[in-house]
């Protein structure tokens, strides 16, 4: 079938927007051929990361130390601080054991102030000490701390960082549109506990986890099959539960229970993605460019940002929007992923919804409904991509344990958990994530693996992990 091409009032152009489109698809197409060379350099690459840090591989399968996971005996009160993409968070969880497991829970949420992303280390830290310190300070009655404890606290750090143990790790790099000074290269739990020291507050930081290994703490306290976890948000990562003996570059001996969890970072991934010149031009003016492709194929952070340049260059060559550029069409980053999410909900005749977002964040006077069909396909091929991807790295990751322990993942039931808002807030999206690991797994298997919304899990994880890891025991 043949795209519709949009006619250009422009004489003698012969681009139309028809023919960027199906080059596009073209481009970011993912037959299974695909999808499933996408899931074994999946499986090599972490294999080459756990062999050794001196690989070369992209995946860096970061050690978490974290090789006891929460049981559900644990008790008291327990704070986390988690530090993602968009927002900063709060919490505290009195935790009641076996019977009553979580008996309270209370938290806040904050939006990062944009220029705290661009500013210093300290002030960064400040805002966050700052933000923990007047929540500690609004602690009612029904939470309870034993007399002579500090607070302890869970701090989600979703960030690449080398952890050195289980309370303190290195910021490898930043990811996500942030370009704090002077962090990188330092332990993020002593520029935590300097700023809260300048705050007047006294924490014990007990546990530093990404929010992968947060969220599959969460989601196992409750589950006893959870094996991955999952975030597709502003930005996108995994982890998973480990075989010790399956991780060369572990050298010192084995711990107890034999399983740690691995951070894969798998966002800095890259074999045998389908790119386009919209990818290579993102990233070129990227703060990062020539890092976390993975990442900028399928996050939330980036999806608009690829259709917007779709959509500028049809409206360049083709005159998509008329015989002007909308101004704001050459803005990076104005058009957001759930602004790209509204308009593929609507199925409206005259696509009244794509028309009116067009206007409003683009800047589009009027859009015929031509435009607005093509826009939308830009829309569901570009969401298409990056579900259908995100789909074929989880099946590399199960595909890779499955290798290794002969038939423990597909032959019984094996969960993934699954958070981000990215996920959470986008059908279309899961669908196609759903529909990939389907279609690679095969009718059979794909029975076994439950992928599954975790919501918030990272936060009761990294509260649950600083109870694992407290200094004090009962
Ligand atoms: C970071 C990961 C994090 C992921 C999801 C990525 O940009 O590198 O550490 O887990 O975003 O928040
Ligand atoms: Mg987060």
């Amino acid at each position: 079938r043949r795209c519709p091409a949009v006619r250009c009032s422009l004489a003698g152009d012969v681009v139309t927007a028809g023919r960027i489109l199906k080059e596009l698809k073209s481009g970011c197409a993912t037959p299974l051929p695909v999808l499933r060379r996408v899931a074994d350099a999946m499986a090599d690459d972490m294999r080459a990361g756990l062999a050794s840090d001196h690989s070369g591989s992209e995946l860096k399968m970061i050690l978490s130390y974290v090789d006891v996971l929460p049981t559900g005996n644990e008790k008291g009160l327990f704070y986390a601080l988690d530090l993602g993409g968009t927002n900063f968070r709060v919490l505290r969880v009195q935790l009641g054991g076996k019977d009553n497991r979580v008996i309270d829970t209370e938290f806040e949420q904050v939006s990062i102030p944009r220029e705290l992303m661009f500013g210093t280390s300290e002030e960064l830290f400040d805002f966050i000490a700052s933000g923990l310190a007047r929540f500690v300070e609004s602690e009612s009655g029904i939470f309870h701390l034993p007399p002579e404890r500090k607070r302890e606290i869970g701090f989600t750090f979703s960030f690449p960082v080398n952890q050195t143990s289980i309370d303190s790790g290195i910021l490898m790099k930043w990811t996500k549109g942030f370009a704090v000074s002077g962090t990188a290269g330092k332990d993020v739990v002593a520029c935590l506990n300097e700023a809260m020291e300048r705050q007047g507050l006294d924490m014990r930081v007990s546990a530093l986890v990404n929010d992968t290994v947060g969220t599959l703490a969460g989601a196992r306290y409750w589950d006893d099959d959870v094996m991955v976890a999952v975030i597709l948000g502003t930005g996108t990562n995994a982890c998973y539960i480990e075989q010790t003996d399956a991780i060369p570059k572990l050298q010192s001996l084995a711990s107890g229970s034999g399983r740690t969890i691995i951070n894969t970072e798998w966002g800095a991934f890259s074999d045998g993605l389908p790119l386009t010149e919209f990818d290579y031009d993102m990233d070129n003016e990227s703060i990062n460019p020539g890092e976390q492709i993975f990442e900028k194929t399928i996050s939330g952070m980036y999806l608009g940002e690829i259709v917007r340049r779709v959509l500028l260059k049809m409206s360049k060559f083709s005159a998509l929007f008329g015989n002007s550029v909308p101004e704001k069409l050459s803005t990076p980053f104005v058009l957001r992923t759930p602004d790209l999410c509204a308009m593929h909900q609507d199925d409206s005749r005259d696509l009244y919804e794509v028309g009116m977002r067009l206007g409003g964040i683009v800047g589009t006077t009027s859009s015929t409904l031509e435009a607005r069909k093509v826009a939308l396909e830009v829309i569901d091929t570009i969401v298409q991509r990056g579900g259908r991807l995100a789909g074929a790295g989880i099946v590399g990751i199960l595909q890779k344990l499955e290798q290794d322990s002969r038939g423990l993942v597909f032959g019984k039931r094996t969960v993934v958990a699954m958070d981000g808002g990215l996920y959470e807030n986008y059908p279309q999206y899961r669908n196609y994530l759903k529909g990939a690991v389907t279609e690679l797994l095969g009718p059979e298997l794909s029975k076994n693996v439950i992928i599954e919304h975790t919501k918030d899990g990272s936060g009761i994880g990294a509260a649950l992990l600083a109870a694992v890891n407290s200094k004090y025991i009962d």
